[in-house]
Parts: structure tokens; C-alpha cells; sequence
């Protein structure tokens, strides 16, 4: 069966890095370990070896259909679904406690993967996910570095995160154009400690706040259509130069903007804030 580019089918045919993937996700006996794109099971088989149960998501048919012949269902559940549309929480309420979660993701949908799994952050304890190298580089960048931008704040604001080990094209069948990197990721949200007190508000101030790369805070967020005195000001309180792009930011500083930004506006200009889920007029 030929392998299904526009599926992100690129094979592990490295039987290290699989067992290295399972072990990444640590004790697992008593525990429902979700895998995404199960693919041929390179994965699925040390995950079955180590865990309770395993929930393997494939939206390829023919794939699922050779999975549910190689594992037996008491151990192994294949589900033929779109992993965008899996129901982490209801799946977690079933297993009686927070899954973990493993998989090659299929690169063409990375970025969406990752912000469905932030999203489903209550559902989640940690997982151990592949991506090509220079995702993964952005998801753990530090504030000040050249990969550092949204995807970096929208993952690390749920959690730590870690890079485990990077593999070469030839570890795939067929070999991808580009190294894969695999990272842990501990679910921990840190909204509390950060004092964010609406995270949807926050993640889409992130996504106005690094709009444009080469523009500065200020501009991107004028941009936006949030009023120029209250941009001023904003900055200001939370003690950032008016010239800085959010690439230089911290979370810490990120989240005290947010803060301080929603109450002036609020307290200012009450309809910037609430009206069409909080886009500025
Ligand atoms: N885990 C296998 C391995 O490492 O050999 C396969 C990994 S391959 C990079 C990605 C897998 O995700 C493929 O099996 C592909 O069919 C599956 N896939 C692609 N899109 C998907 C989606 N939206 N939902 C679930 N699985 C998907």
C-alpha cells in the first residue's frame, strides 16, 4: 500500500526512536495513552507493550483497518476519525483520569494539532509529540530568539516544554524533505500564576500582538483596530518600550500587557471589549 503524501504518511522505520517515544511518556501501565496517525503502528506497538489501554486515532481507512487486524480492540481501540474533531474531554471522562498523549503528526496539520490539544489541556497530562524540527524550534523557543512567536506562546502558556531527540529523513519511509525533532510537553497551564483571567482573550491578543513580524507591538496592535491612546498607555503601565515587538516579550510581560490593557480599555471604552468574542471595533 503506497503511502499517502497529502496524509503526511512519512513511516518511523526507526525502532529505537519509537521505543524511545514510548519511554518519554513514562509509567503508563494504569493509563489510556491517546496515539495521533498511528500510521502502520511502529509507535502503537511500544505503546500497547507499556499501557493500559491505547486510543489510536487514523483518519486513513486503510491504515485503521490493518491496525484492528495486528492489535487486539481489549488493548488497542482504533478509531477512523479526523484527530481534529477527537473529543479529548469525553474521552478522559471515560478513562477516569488525564490521558497522555503520543504521535508522529502528519506535518500538514501540525499547527492545528497542537492548538487543538491546548485546547483540550484539562483532558491532558503530558505528551510526546514528533514535528518537523523547525516547529519544533518555534514551540520551544525563548523570548528574544528568531523562532520565538505565537506558536511558542500558545504552547508554552499550557505548560513546559522539552526537546527529546531530532532524527534524519532516512529514519522515514518515505524519507520527508526535513529533519523530525520529537519534544515532551507537560500540560500545566500557567493563566493563574500569570493572573490571565480570560485565555481565549489572551491567546487572541498573542495572535493580533505577533501579527506582523517585522512591525512593532505597538503597530500591530493599532493594527488591529485597538485605539492608539489606549495602545500608548497600555505599554507604558507595563512598563514596555514603545518600540518593542513582541518577539522580545516574555510571557510574564505578554501577560501583565494583557492585564492591564483589558482593564484601561474596559474602564475607557467598555464596547472594545466584549463585542464580536472581544475583536476591538
Ligand atoms: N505513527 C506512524 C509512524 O510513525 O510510522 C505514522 C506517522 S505519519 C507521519 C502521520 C499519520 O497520521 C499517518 O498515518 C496519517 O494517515 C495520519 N493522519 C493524517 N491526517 C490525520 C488526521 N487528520 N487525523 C488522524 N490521523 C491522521
Amino acid at each position: 500500500m503506497p503511502a499517502k503524501p497529502k496524509l503526511g504518511q512519512h513511516l518511523l522505520m526507526d525502532h529505537q526512536a519509537a521505543e524511545r517515544i514510548a519511554a518519554a511518556l513514562g509509567d503508563v501501565p494504569g493509563r489510556t495513552v491517546v496515539e495521533i496517525g498511528p500510521g502502520r503502528g511502529a509507535i502503537t506497538g511500544e505503546l500497547a507493550a507499556r499501557a493500559g489501554h491505547v486510543l489510536a486515532i487514523e483518519l486513513d481507512s486503510e491504515f485503521a483497518g490493518g491496525l484492528r487486524q495486528r492489535f487486539p480492540a481489549e488493548r488497542v481501540a482504533i478509531l477512523e476519525q479526523d484527530v481534529l474533531r477527537f473529543d479529548f474531554a469525553a474521552a478522559q471522562a471515560r478513562a477516569g483520569m488525564k490521558l497522555r498523549v503520543a504521535g508522529n503528526l502528519p506535518y500538514y496539520i501540525t499547527s492545528p494539532i497542537l492548538l487543538k490539544l491546548a485546547a483540550s489541556h484539562a483532558a491532558l497530562d503530558l505528551a510526546v509529540l514528533m514535528v518537523q524540527r523547525e516547529v519544533a524550534d518555534r514551540v520551544i523557543a525563548n523570548p528574544g530568539s528568531r523562532d520565538y512567536g505565537l506558536l511558542s506562546v500558545a504552547v508554552q502558556v499550557h505548560g513546559p516544554v522539552e526537546p527529546l531527540f531530532t532524527l534524519p529523513p532516512s529514519a522515514f519511509s518515505p524519507p520527508p524533505q526535513v529533519h523530525s525533532t520529537v519534544f515532551r510537553w507537560r500540560f500545566a497551564p500557567r493563566f493563574a500564576e500569570l493572573g490571565i483571567a480570560d485565555p481565549a482573550g489572551f491567546l487572541r491578543f498573542a495572535r493580533w500582538a505577533f501579527a506582523h513580524k517585522r512591525k512593532t507591538l505597538a503597530n500591530n496592535l493599532r493594527a488591529a483596530g485597538w485605539a492608539p491612546h489606549a495602545v500608548t498607555t497600555a505599554l507604558a503601565r507595563a512598563d514596555i518600550h514603545p518600540q518593542a515587538r513582541a518577539e522580545a516579550l516574555p510571557l510574564e510581560t505578554l501577560a501583565r500587557l494583557w492585564s492591564g490593557f483589558e482593564s484601561a480599555v474596559r474602564a475607557e471604552n467598555p464596547q472594545l471589549i466584549g463585542a464580536e468574542e472581544g475583536e476591538p471595533s
